[in-house]
């Protein structure tokens, strides 16, 4: 993208998790190169490593996360904590800003303050700055429809899905299972602030394309008085960042560049989910028995109990020999657009779910928790690229899944459907397409606030 003459300052406030941070640092590429001066500010947890990115200027903000925190897995707790803990030391980073001068003497402005929408307690902050604040949602567009409905749905009995129609035109009638029947202080507390922030702020960006959620799209509105700006798939826009928070294993597209054009399966279950050792055992025979390739990530911290790999079942890497590829962590968007890589079988967290869309590579789900399940359901039922992993992870499962998506005549339809989204994702970012047209709205949106 063409660097264009200086914009004004804008000031982008990071979730630190991976599938976060990523957008979060396409965004700020982008913008950059749109002549913004781009400063980050980010808590210390996953701290991004500013030598990649000299182009901005990282300040970092103590988060007071303790170890259990952070280990716990209780999600809802997290975001409360480092909301709490982040809100002074931001809004004293953000009046430090505002009292610097630049080299010229002139007293450095705040154009606008753009944040993650689970860090909410940004928004309050740039209220009490009188500073425009931006909501970045970089989930699907639906998700923030279902927390707008949630209090709605809290505490009523399963069947009231059905009766409400947003739910029911969005085929989202199975979206319980991202609700937790009996929330916590903690999770009500969170979705309230995430609410009241999506509706406070002065715009919300969306990293996600509107042939994909129209119909969420339009009924957001109603509930939204911001002006929502879809402008994904951002990995496409910013393709060459580098914020892998573990190292990318590159030896793994060798190994593709031996593989039949289609063949392989990849799988990855993103940065945060984890599976029991028997699941580990139930999907290495499942990948063997398929007897297609695989390319497999198994993230230190994947298997509960386990450092890496040792409870793989004996032989069983012998037994699959060059046609099974294992790495710690993988390129993921450089092997989905390899020309080897067959199906995407995943945990549907949103970043994977859209960069195997732009591929037109076609998704096993193996939804674990949160949005996962939405993303899963949107898969599968509603844009139909792809099948849902049917029971438990169970080897003979795994194999007849894995045929399905890559081989089978059943699968015939997901993977056409699949490459039909390919294109459409790409026209997307064309001049005069949806993405491309709601980037310019949104960067005309910034010099009017
Ligand atoms: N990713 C990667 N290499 C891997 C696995 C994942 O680069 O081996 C990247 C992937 O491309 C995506 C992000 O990590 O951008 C995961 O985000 P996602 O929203 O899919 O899931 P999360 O990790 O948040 O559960």
């Amino acid at each position: 993208m063409a660097k264009q003459q200086k914009s004004g300052h804008l000031v982008l406030v990071m979730f630190p998790f991976q599938g976060h941070i990523t957008p979060m640092l396409q965004l700020a590429t982008i913008l950059h190169s749109k002549g913004y001066t781009i400063t980050i500010v980010h808590p210390e947890l996953n701290s991004p490593t500013p030598s990649n990115h000299p182009e901005f200027t990282f300040i970092s903000i103590p988060d007071k996360l303790t170890e259990s925190e952070v280990l716990d897995g209780d999600a809802a707790n997290l975001m409360l904590s480092l909301n709490k803990n982040c809100a002074i030391p931001l809004q004293q980073c953000m009046k430090k800003i505002l009292h610097q001068k630049d080299s010229h003497d002139h007293i450095i402005h705040i154009t606008a303050i753009i944040y993650d929408t689970l860090m909410f307690c940004s928004q309050t902050i740039a209220d009490d700055l009188r500073l425009p604040g931006i909501n970045v949602r970089t989930s699907s567009a639906a998700t923030l429809l279902l927390y707008a409905l949630f209090p709605h749905l809290d505490g009523k009995d399963s069947t009231l899905e059905n009766e409400i129609p947003e739910l029911q035109s969005l085929q989202l009638q199975h979206i319980r299972a991202l609700l937790s029947q009996n929330p916590t202080d903690a999770m009500l507390e969170v979705r309230n602030a995430f609410t009241e922030g999506v509706r406070s702020s002065s715009a919300v960006i969306v990293n996600t394309m509107d042939f994909l959620e129209q119909a969420a799209l339009s009924k957001i509105k109603e509930h939204f008085p911001a002006p929502i700006f879809t402008i994904g798939p951002l990995h496409k826009l910013a393709p060459t960042i580098c914020s892998s928070l573990l190292i990318e294993d590159a030896k793994c597209i060798s190994w593709l560049n031996k593989q039949a054009p289609k063949s392989v399966i990849y799988v990855s279950f993103g940065s945060l989910a984890s599976i029991g050792e028997q699941e580990l055992i139930e999907t290495a025979w499942g990948l063997a028995n398929s007897k297609q390739p695989f390319l497999w990530v198994i993230r230190p911290g994947l298997v509960r109990g386990s450092e890496w790999i040792e409870s793989l079942p004996n032989g069983f890497q012998e037994g699959v020999g060059e046609r099974g590829f294992i790495v710690k962590w993988a390129p993921q968007k450089e092997v989905l657009a390899h020309a080897a890589v067959g199906g995407f079988w995943s945990h549907c967290g949103w970043n994977s779910t859209i960069e195997s869309i732009c591929e037109g590579v076609p998704i096993l789900c193996k939804p674990f928790f949160g949005d996962q399940n939405l993303n899963s359901n949107y898969i599968c039922n509603v844009w139909k690229v792809g099948l849902q992993l049917q029971n438990k992870l169970e080897r003979g499962n795994i194999e007849a899944a894995i045929k399905r998506l890559i081989v089978d005549i059943e699968g015939e339809e997901i993977r056409k459907k699949a490459m039909d989204f390919k294109k459409k994702a790409s026209l997307c970012l064309q001049e005069g397409g949806s993405s491309c047209c709601s980037f310019n709205e949104l960067t005309r949106h910034i010099s009017s606030v």
